[in-house]
């Protein structure tokens, strides 16, 4: 099957999930369709489009990697482009010029409610055959002349047949009196320009698609597929927004959330493959149109993404992880070891994203007179024993020619067993000395990672406390 999609975002603000979505389901339909998948820049609102919102949906494009073909398309570069189309229309007696006020047709609109009708602009001008004047040429808007009984019908991929009636349908506006084009039009014609064959967006538009229909059809263009995707709800069962917590893909990233993972998981909320969860990227685009979108909205649960995203992080080799969380370690003001690699492995169980795991990482990075001790177990473990335990494990670790975890292990459990103790007594004293608290990985591992000074130097501090 020919493919060609689109992702179009407004670049009003960052790319918030539900966008990142529609453009995450664009993608995969087109890569497992092998298309084409284009992005257009729709920033003909001058006022709230700002170039550093298009950086940063490109940005966030690019993190997710949902690469596109060819160059991004600039809506504000092709005001040209729609008024060709709108002389087209105008020739062909499709649309009008209309010079109604606002007021005026802002009366017709009120008059039509009073009557209980659907508000909407009366066609006064649609048969006076207006031409605007050379020098003044601006004051005038022309409005497509739409059918005004029949249905328009939309045959929707996600939402089945969806039926609206004319009557409903306004004369709408395809050019404003400052030449330029309105939203619809200038939508209808690049999707045309640019052969879109499949075009999947949120459900918040699925009011704009039977005018987007009437503009096809008055061009004698080939209608795309329409899929309309129900929007992402909030844990309350609300439209997901900036108060349910962080809406933008950039703040996942600086979560240290994996992009394979939010893709994952952002595609689950509207498509399913059985039972199956756990996605890659490649299973995705393999698997994407053996699945199916589902007309009923998800609601999003950060608790799953971060068990997705602690999935996908059991996938990566510690190498990667490693590289990943160097921005993560540098944000907590904490050096980059040169082991990183190591303790990535060792702490990579415990932390379910990057961030997590930088911060599960500060115990090994700080120097010994920074360990934050977690004060109920440091009052739980600390008696003269206790003290004098350390001092005598750190006497015997001082003499050890290498460093590693079995000559530690050795030499830890030999005074155990050498002084007729027990592990509990000695175990957990020696954990807050080098963790600061009473959990953590396996000590001799610790030891051995810190190396020989950090350790003495933190069963020094110990028994000072
Ligand atoms: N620019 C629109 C938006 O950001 C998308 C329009 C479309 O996909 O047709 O919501």
């Amino acid at each position: 099957m020919k493919v060609i999609t689109r992702f179009a975002p407004s670049p009003t603000g960052h790319l918030h999930l539900g966008g990142a979505r529609t453009a995450i389901f664009n993608w995969l339909f087109t890569r497992h369709y092998q298309g084409k998948f284009y992005l257009r820049i729709e920033d003909t609102d001058t006022l709230r489009s700002r170039q550093e919102y298009t950086d940063s949906i490109l940005a966030s494009m690019n993190w997710l990697g949902l690469d596109w073909d060819d160059e991004p398309v600039y809506q504000s570069q092709r005001f040209d482009l729609y008024n060709q189309y709108v002389d087209r229309l105008l020739e062909s007696g499709h649309a009008y010029w209309c010079s109604c006020s606002p007021e005026e047709v802002e009366k017709m609109r009120e008059e039509a409610r009073a009557k209980g009708e659907k508000p909407k602009y009366n066609g006064c001008c649609r048969e006076r055959g207006l031409r605007p004047s050379p020098g003044n040429p601006e004051k005038m808007v022309v409005r497509l002349r739409a059918p005004q009984t029949g249905v328009t019908v939309l045959n929707d991929m996600v939402k089945g047949e969806v039926v609206f009636n004319n009557s409903e349908l306004d004369d709408m506006v395809l050019r404003r009196p400052d030449g330029a084009p309105t939203y619809n039009m200038a939508v209808v014609v690049d999707d045309i320009e640019m052969g879109m064959t499949h075009v999947i967006r949120g459900d918040d538009h699925v009011s704009n698609t039977p005018k987007q229909i009437l503009i096809y059809q008055a061009l004698g263009a080939d209608l795309p597929v329409f899929g309309h995707v129900p929007m992402i709800l909030g844990p309350d069962k609300q439209k997901l927004s900036k108060r349910h917590g962080a809406t933008a893909v950039i703040d996942y990233e600086k979560e240290g959330l994996l992009p394979e993972a939010l893709v994952n998981y952002l595609t689950l909320l509207g498509w399913s493959h059985g039972n199956d969860e756990f996605f890659t990227l490649e299973q995705l685009v393999k698997e994407f149109a053996n699945g199916k979108l589902n007309p009923s909205p998800s609601a999003f649960d950060p608790e799953k993404l971060a068990w997705l995203n602690h999935e996908h992080m059991k996938t990566r080799t510690a190498q990667d992880l490693a590289d990943l969380t160097v921005p993560f370690i540098k944000d907590l003001g904490l050096p980059v070891p040169g082991n990183l690699t190591a303790l990535v492995e060792m702490l990579r169980e415990r932390a379910p994203t990057l961030k997590d795991l930088a911060a599960a990482m500060t115990f090994m990075l700080v120097n010994a007179d920074e360990l934050e001790y977690d004060p109920k177990a440091l009052e739980k473990v600390l008696s003269p024993e206790s003290r004098q335990y350390i001092s005598a494990l750190q006497s015997r670790f001082s003499e050890l020619s290498s460093f590693d975890e079995s000559s530690l292990h050795e030499e830890l459990h030999g005074y155990v067993e050498a002084n007729g103790l027990k592990f509990k007594q000695v175990g957990p004293p020696l954990r807050v000395a080098l963790v600061g608290a009473l959990t953590g990985p396996d000590l001799c591992r610790i030891m051995s990672l810190l190396g020989k000074e950090q350790t003495l130097a933190r069963l020094t501090r110990f028994q000072q406390s």
